[in-house]
This record gives C-alpha cells, structure tokens and sequence, in this order.
C-alpha cells in the first residue's frame, strides 16, 4: 500500500469557479451573490476530472490512496471577508467529500479551514468539527499566513491558535501546515511563498514549541514541500536551537512534526532522507499540482515523487514507513476510514 498524504483537487469543474465569481461580484453589489450554495455539479463531472488526472496518475505511478483536499492556491482566506473564507471553505470541502464518496478506496479527505486574517482560528474550530465527524476526513490544512504573503498574524506557538489546536487534539487530527496564494508580489505562490510558509513554521516551532508542545503533547503537524529549507539547512536550525538553550530539536520537536516528500528532484529526496529520521518522513506527490512538467534530465514528471524514494538507500522497512506505516502514526484516522471502506 502506498499513500500519498498530499494531494489536492486542482482540477475541479469549471462551475466551482463560477459560483466563485459571483461569491466575490457579490461583495460589492449584493444582487450578484449566487443564490444558493448548489453549484450543479455533477457525480459525472467529478468523475471525469478524476478519472482523467489524479486517478489516472496514481494508476500509471502505482501509488493506491491519497490523502486529499481542496487546491491549496484556492484557498485565498484573505480574499473578502470572514463570511465569504466560511461559505468557500464549505463548498470546497464538501466537493472533497464527494470526490471521496464517488472513489472511497482512493482518497480520503482532509479540510480547508475557513480562516481569515486577523480573525481567531475559533473560528475555524465548527468547520474541523463538521469535517471530521460528518465527512469522515482525516485531518485539515492550516495556513500559518491567511493573509496570503503579509504575515499579519501572531506566530503558530502563539495562544492565538489555542482554539484550533484543542479541537486538533480532541480529534486527534493533524494540520499540515500550507499556506495559500500570495498576493504579495514579492513572492511567487509555490516557487517562494510555500517554501517561505514551511520555513517559517519550523523556525516558529524552534522558537516557542517547547511550550506549545508541553501544552499540547499529542498535537501534530506535517510541513510539506519537504519541509521548505529545512532539511537543507539542518545544522543551522539545530545550531540556532542549541544557541536558544533548548534541547536537541531531535529529542522534542521531531516527536511533532514531520515531513512530506513534495522534493522534485533525486538529490534532493536523498538528502532529506540522509537528514530527516525515516520515522518522521511521510510520502507525497503534490499531484496535479505545483510543477506539471517532464524533467528531461529524468524523462519523467518532475512530481513523479514515488521513483525518487524507490530508490533512496534505505532498508526496505525504512520505505514502508515511509510509503504506508508514518501515516497511521500521523493521521490515525486513516486505518478507521480504510477498514469503512473495506482497504484494512
Ligand atoms: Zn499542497
């Protein structure tokens, strides 16, 4: 079995981004809201777009479930206003929830947090809630910057994200930590701000983790895009830790948060693997998303992610944890869904 734990709808039907439209002409003239939250998409149009991209690539890369949600980029919470972030979050999450229903041995959910700048994440608590128990989703997606490349809001150790992390822990789901669009034009969405967001949460840990994770010890977070710079710069975040007098990062925050395999180049998956304990690496792709193109250097997709750990130098048990077992230590509701619909 092997599970991609980051994937996202980014091929949604058109119609998705009509009611978009209006949602948002509806901001300055109210007669233009959609007049209801039924976008009239149909089993068939989900199907089709599925079928003939994420479906069609676990296929060709034999890759068996993937851990999905809505387009990251799509997600846009500083975009109007708290009501505008709460209406999309639903309907994109509910367009998940088909795509999971339609293919439930292929994918399983996870959430958009109807987040908005300056706005508490109490706010996004309801929505977690309704996902997780209702929908049967597995976890939620959690910008450290809903301000899309301002970062206007306290950092993630702050008390400020209490609410969220208690309702995390109550469930016991993780948040991956992903930010959204940039709408600073200094930087560009997922060549820098991704990057920028996974940097900046693990430095956030670094600095105030101790206690956010005393507080809560079973709160768990996935940095994706394999883990920004991090792991790059390995010796210079376990410097910066023993400079501050905490302990070896090893001994607390790794038991914490993990890192995915959205590297796009051989390199680069060897290096993290070389740093990174296998323990805390969880496979991914990103696909259909970041980088669409052919590596000629490689003759294959550049987020053709599963050839590069095929052939990283670990044990094979090391790639197992990797490929399936990581997951159900990180989303332990994932064995719950796959015994639902009959994987485990
Ligand atoms: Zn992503």
């Amino acid at each position: 079995m092997i599970i991609d734990c980051h994937g996202h709808y980014t091929t949604e039907p058109g119609k998705l981004f009509n009611f978009r439209d209006k949602q948002l002409a509806g901001l300055a003239d109210a007669s233009r809201k959609p007049s209801s939250d039924n976008l009239g998409i149909t089993d068939d149009e989900i199907r089709v777009s599925i079928e003939g991209a994420q479906r069609k690539q676990q296929k060709e890369r034999g890759t068996d479930l993937t851990i999905f949600s809505p387009r990251a980029s799509g997600m846009a919470h500083h975009v109007g206003t708290e009501a505008v972030s709460q209406q999309w979050t639903r309907i994109c999450n509910d367009l998940v929830y088909r795509v999971t229903e339609l293919f439930p041995t292929n994918f399983i959910g996870v959430c958009q947090l109807p987040q908005h700048p300056g706005v508490s994440p109490a706010n996004c608590v309801k929505e977690l809630e309704r996902c997780v128990k209702e929908l049967g989703f597995v976890g939620c997606n959690l910008s450290p910057d809903p301000s899309g490349g301002y970062w206007q809001d306290p950092p993630m150790t702050d008390r400020y994200w209490y609410p969220i992390y208690e309702k995390m822990c109550e469930l016991d789901v993780p948040a991956m930590v992903h930010v959204s669009s940039s709408c600073n034009p200094c930087f560009h969405a997922t060549g820098a701000h991704y990057i920028n967001g996974d940097t900046t949460a693990f430095m956030q840990f670094i600095s105030g983790g101790e206690k956010l994770f005393k507080d809560f010890p079973n709160l768990r977070f996935i940095i994706p895009h394999g883990g920004g710079a991090v792991p790059y710069h390995w010796g210079r975040y376990r410097g910066l830790a023993q400079d501050m007098g905490k302990p070896p990062i090893e001994d607390w925050l790794l038991k914490h948060v993990y890192f995915d395999t959205c590297v796009y180049h051989q390199p680069g998956i060897n290096l993290l693997a070389e740093v990174i304990p296998t323990d805390n690496i969880l496979f991914a792709s990103e696909m259909v998303g970041a980088v669409k193109g052919i590596d000629p250097k490689s003759g294959h997709n550049y987020d053709d992610t599963r050839r590069y750990v095929d052939k990283l130098a670990v044990s094979a048990a090391d790639k197992e944890k990797i490929f399936e077992t990581n997951v159900y230590k990180v989303y332990p509701r994932v064995k719950e869904r796959m015994k639902k619909v009959g994987l485990a």
